[in-house]
């Protein structure tokens, strides 16, 4: 029974698998780019889902070119921290209705199941964007919905806000000093979104700093732990 005995052998060298969850195309380099290029940096498969493409920041342009320059955008993003990029289009702020008509969560649980992932990441219950919080929502219902032995621990991350108040969960600091230059060229990838770069390269050192100090690193992110 040569052949039971390899799949046993894939089964055992398969590559640990990540996923974050991301309303838009770059949440998930703010809230938590330098865990997971920390994570692919260490041989750790890591699949970005993204939501939507994201704010509708320019008027003036068609929604078909915002759609490819912010997928070219993401995708970029993508190799700069050696991820996976899949891409969702739902309308912003119309979330929930867009998951449930396009039959999102069969996919999903799809994706989920196959990649058996060990971490998730998503974003975090407090954060007040309607998308945000749709998809925090999402990501407890489909995880619900899993079998338990394949049920992954189940991560945080902030977007905008500079501080997580937080405390009824327990927190995850990763060292992030090798790889914060990745995260911060990562984000330099959302080139149409220039409002971006400066408020954001700001709050990322002053997050990367604070949250270093709690692990006695020079650069962390913190993350709570809610399932
Ligand atoms: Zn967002």
């Amino acid at each position: 029974m040569a052949s039971k005995n390899i799949i046993k052998e894939l089964t055992r060298n398969k590559r640990e698998v990540i996923i974050a969850f991301s309303s838009h195309s770059d949440d998930w380099v703010i809230g938590a780019g330098g865990t997971l290029a920390k994570y692919a940096q260490e041989g750790k498969k890591v699949i970005i889902v993204i939501f939507s493409y994201g704010e509708k920041s320019h008027p003036w342009l068609k929604e078909e070119v915002i759609q490819k320059m912010r997928s070219r955008e993401a995708f970029h993003a993508g190799e700069v921290v050696d991820c996976e990029i899949v891409f969702f289009d739902l309308e912003e702020v119309k979330f929930e209705e867009g998951y449930k008509s396009k039959n999102i969560g069969q996919e999903l649980l799809a994706l989920l199941e196959k990649e058996q992932p060990t971490k998730l990441f998503t974003h975090c219950e407090e954060d007040l964007h309607p998308d945000h919080n749709a998809v925090h929502k999402i990501t407890l219902e489909l995880w619900s919905k899993l079998p338990s032995k394949h049920r992954p621990e189940v991560y945080t991350y902030p977007v905008w806000n500079p501080v997580n108040f937080h405390t009824k969960y327990p927190s995850l600091y990763i060292d992030i000093t090798s790889t914060f230059s990745s995260k911060l060229n990562a984000i330099k990838a959302f080139h149409s979104q220039k409002f971006h770069i400066i408020y954001p390269v700001l709050l990322l050192l002053f997050r990367a700093v604070k949250d270093g100090i709690k692990i006695r690193k020079k650069f962390g992110e913190q993350f709570f732990r809610i399932r």
